[in-house]
């Protein structure tokens, strides 16, 4: 894996040290001319024509679809292009069908996309259980086979917290699921761009994730589906096979899900970044990623002032790693770390306000989260910067 030869393909990388991935990852060169090529030389809608335009753009948008699934080992499922991992979520809550008195387990460890659809179903009569994860983010498998039972219509569950970065024992609670019937919904935001996922090795029914963290442009996501067993959240055109003035049939695969116009190119761009992602190899990345991690862990561990979230088992984590200087409201160190040293974070509750509640941190927390084109010289002047706003306190 060539980091350099790998950043040349970053144009955003020239003046800064991008470590806000968890939020949203940069494209490469070849995902933006994807894009750019279709804008230039054969835009035009997909499935609806015959023309030579349309022609090129639909293969090329069922050829993404093809390639999402054998990333994730989804070929036996249905892979739906979606807005993001927001959207393919609800499409699940609201796709469904639930009975008054089903109950749906989660964890207080996630998003709040991987959260409110679930408790806004409240309203109609379901159950929520939260799970309480323990104080460093690692989940008990117990908590869960006394909270699975015969009522249990779905689990909830990410796969690596965008917060403590720690990756969750999914094929375990799957079993679990299985034992009681319960279908499961995994949330991938996090896992997807940074290590080898296998879905059928998973276990669950539904999984989640955003192509835009995964090189792919913004307005991506993916829901894949075990089966085609939930409603379309949107009819319209291109989701049917037949429509009469008082009936239609709904098209087979990923059309069905798939109403309207889609966002082309961003979708052929999302194949592309599969693309990149493959050939720089996914086992890669993760070893890359680990060495950073560790290297951050370490050096953050070794200041004084600074507390550092998350689990200390580092073989199961991705490259997220939250930490608060002592007495510094998180946005303040993030904001120095960009003014000072051109170091991109992110800081504040992450869209996990349970999660930072459970935790007692109002502020949130900084959070440093990474990527293949990361450097060790970058987390060599994070963690110097850092030590330089403590020995200023
Ligand atoms: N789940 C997790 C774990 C995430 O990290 C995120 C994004 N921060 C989301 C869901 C939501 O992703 P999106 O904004 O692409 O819908």
């Amino acid at each position: 894996m060539d980091i350099d030869l790998i950043r040349e393909d970053f144009p955003l990388l020239d003046n800064i040290a991008y470590l806000d991935n968890a939020a949203t990852s940069l494209s490469p060169e070849p995902v933006i001319r994807a894009m750019n090529e279709f804008e230039r030389h054969y835009r035009s809608n997909v499935g609806r024509g015959v023309h030579r335009l349309t022609t090129i753009a639909t293969q090329r948008y069922w050829d993404s679809h093809i390639k999402v699934a054998e990333l994730i080992g989804g070929e036996d499922g249905t892979t739906v292009l979606t807005k993001n991992t927001t959207e393919a979520i609800n499409m699940v809550a609201c796709g469904l069908e639930w009975h008054s008195g089903d109950n749906i387990v989660t964890t207080v460890l996630e998003h709040h996309s991987n959260f409110l659809p679930w408790v806004h179903l409240r309203k109609k009569g379901i159950g929520v259980s939260t799970i309480e994860p323990f104080p460093d983010g690692m989940i008990d498998i117990s908590a869960f086979e006394s909270a699975i039972n015969e009522n249990t219509g779905l689990v909830a569950l990410t796969h690596a917290s965008n917060v403590l970065g720690n990756v969750l024992p999914v094929k375990e609670i799957a079993s679990i699921c299985q034992e009681h019937g319960a279908r499961l919904l995994i949330d991938g935001a996090q896992s997807v761009p940074h290590i080898s996922v296998d879905v059928k090795k998973t276990g669950c029914d539904y999984f989640c994730f955003s192509g835009h963290k995964m090189l792919g442009p913004t307005g991506t996501g993916i829901l894949w589906m075990k089966e085609t067993d939930i409603d379309p959240l949107l009819l319209g055109g291109g989701a049917i096979d037949k429509v009469s003035l008082d009936s239609y049939t709904l098209a087979e695969g990923y059309q069905r899900y798939e109403a309207g116009t889609p966002n082309i190119a961003g979708m052929i761009g999302l194949g592309y970044a599969v693309d990149y992602l493959r050939k720089v190899g996914m086992d890669n990345i993760e070893r890359h990623e680990k060495k950073l991690t560790e290297k951050v862990i370490h050096g953050l561990e070794d200041m004084e002032q600074v507390h550092v979230y998350g689990p200390v088992e580092k073989s199961a984590r991705i490259g997220v790693v939250s930490f608060n200087i002592e007495g510094m409201h998180p946005h303040e160190v993030s904001h120095i770390l960009d003014e000072g040293s051109d170091m991109i974070t992110r800081s504040g509750e992450h869209c996990c306000h349970p999660l930072m509640e459970y935790m007692g941190l109002p502020n949130g927390t900084v959070r440093i989260s990474m990527y293949l084109y990361n450097t060790e010289e970058e987390i060599d002047l994070l963690l110097a910067t850092i030590e330089e706003i403590t020995r200023r306190l």
